[in-house]
């Protein structure tokens, strides 16, 4: 399987999946995909689920996988799936299980890793794969990333401790709420640096892209990126697309929908990829909260990036986007992969005016009936209704972006087809608005118990760049 940009590039083909595992953008500033999709038949989506029921999420992922990476002996990679995805990492050893709601909704959990949200399940897989490809050519990575909330801390512990790599993650000082805090800062780990700046996340982002900017700092310290463009985190996620698709159905024909709360299109651009292969996937229901970018293109045709002083602080901070990072994957597709077309609305277009439109073209009006995306947005009271109505009808305690998920949802459920909603996270990470919404707060997993009394380690910095350098060489002693 080779691997090309949106852009274009590059000019010469020949680049794998290793190639571009530790690589953020591609050289174009476009972002990789593979140069086609592995198509999936009703045959070996038969295999698969007979391989799911005997040998568990691991060896299924280790299926899906070699479908898109063909240099990693096989064995090899089926060990890093086996040390990703075990029970010893995840709280189930179903890895992601699923549960019917009330109203033919499912639920895929996709929050049983180690931090509670749904980017574990990729990170897992990274931190994996980083390791061994780092000791494949006996190299270092030190990553650098600024969070807001869940990619920080899903980072650090899939991080810690592979041999090889250290994490520099950035956080908006007093910004995070006080859970989100203590499981970073509680991470007593050298090879961990957790620093604290004085200012908003946006500050953060601006003082990684300024250090990372410097390229002689950047080789000197082997400087790295696990962002949500990775195509790796990517394709981990197709996995449970697949998974959940199998626990749902019982035949290999037998079509289901999703519904995704997104703000980056990383998750719901996983599932796109699955239907592209031929998973039976319906329809595939974006959802967003008041940050509706995404919303309105899939309403519209046009797509207008927000400010900063835009952007809503919602009661699902997580998807507090104003840009869609992963979305230029979706509109490569959209436009038949014409690349120059992609790159004119994204390198020129879109820096020059702040959106661009396509309403009128024959593209967006079969959007639809090809991709199969609908959306919707939801507003924080809807998603307190939400909560308090899964809670009284199910039993069930939902956080808040999947309470944003479910509520566009019931949009959309269409008789005979089984809706399933992904869960991103879990009620204790969130758990001011689950007091709001029901007046109790969520229970605490065993894990999480007195999370927020242990010691803290993090290093409070100026906002300034040469302050985030000089940290970086007393670290990296380079
Ligand atoms: C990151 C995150 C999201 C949004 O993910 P996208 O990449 O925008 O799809 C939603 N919910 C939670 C809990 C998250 O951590």
């Amino acid at each position: 399987m080779r691997y090309l940009s949106t852009r274009g590039g590059p000019d010469s083909p020949g680049l794998g999946f290793c190639d571009i595992l530790l690589e953020g953008l591609a050289p174009d500033g476009g972002l990789f995909l593979p140069e086609s999709y592995p198509r999936v038949d009703a045959q070996l989506l038969a295999r698969w689920r007979n391989l799911l029921a005997t040998e568990g999420y691991a060896a299924l992922a280790h299926a899906v996988l070699s479908l898109y990476i063909d240099d990693i002996p096989d064995a090899d990679l089926r060990g890093i799936c086996e040390r990703a995805y075990n029970d010893t990492v995840f709280s189930s050893p179903e890895i992601v299980g699923v549960t019917e709601l009330d109203g033919g909704l499912w639920l895929a959990h996709l929050s049983g890793g180690p931090t509670a949200a749904f980017k574990d399940l990729a990170m897992q897989l990274l931190g994996q794969l980083f390791e061994y490809e780092l000791g494949r050519r006996g190299a270092e990575l030190n990553i650098l990333g600024a969070t807001s909330g869940d990619t920080g801390s899903a980072a650090e512990y899939a991080m810690r401790g592979r041999a090889g790599v250290r994490v520099f993650m950035l956080t908006p000082a007093g910004r995070m709420t006080p859970f989100q805090q203590a499981q970073m800062f509680s991470l007593d780990d050298p090879a961990i640096v957790n620093i604290a700046v004085e200012g908003v996340f946006d500050d953060c982002q601006d003082l990684v892209k300024a250090a990372a900017g410097d390229l002689e700092f950047k080789q000197r310290h082997s400087l790295g990126a696990v962002n949500s463009i990775n195509w790796a985190r990517l394709v981990a996620q197709v996995v449970y697309y697949v998974a959940a698709w199998l626990r749902v159905t019982t035949a290999d024909d037998q079509r289901v929908s999703f519904c995704v709360p997104t703000g980056n299109f990383g998750n719901i651009c996983a599932g796109h990829v699955a239907r592209m292969m031929g998973v039976p996937i319906d329809s595939l229901v974006l959802a967003t909260n008041e940050n509706n970018v995404l919303d309105e293109f899939f309403r519209t045709g046009s797509y207008r990036v927000r400010s900063s002083a835009e952007t809503h602080a919602t009661s699902s901070p997580s998807m507090d986007i104003s840009k869609a990072s992963n979305f230029e994957r979706f509109v490569f597709d959209l436009l038949g992969r014409d690349a120059a077309r992609v790159r004119e609305l994204f390198a020129v277009k879109l820096p020059q005016d702040g959106c661009f439109d396509l309403s009128g073209t024959p593209e967006f009006a079969g959007l639809r009936e090809r991709f199969g995306f609908v959306s919707a947005a939801s507003s924080h009271a809807e998603r307190l209704a939400t909560i308090r109505a899964v809670h009284a009808a199910d039993g069930i305690l939902v956080d808040p972006h999947t309470a944003d998920g479910i509520r566009v949802a019931r949009d959309f459920v269409r008789p005979g087809v089984p809706m399933i909603v992904t869960e991103t996270a879990l009620p204790v990470k969130f758990a001011a608005t689950i007091v709001e919404a029901i007046g109790i707060e969520p229970d605490r997993p065993a894990a999480f118990v007195g999370l927020e009394d242990l010691p803290r380690h993090v290093v409070d910095l100026p906002n300034d760049v040469e302050a985030l350098k000089s940290l970086i060489a007393s670290v990296t002693g380079r």
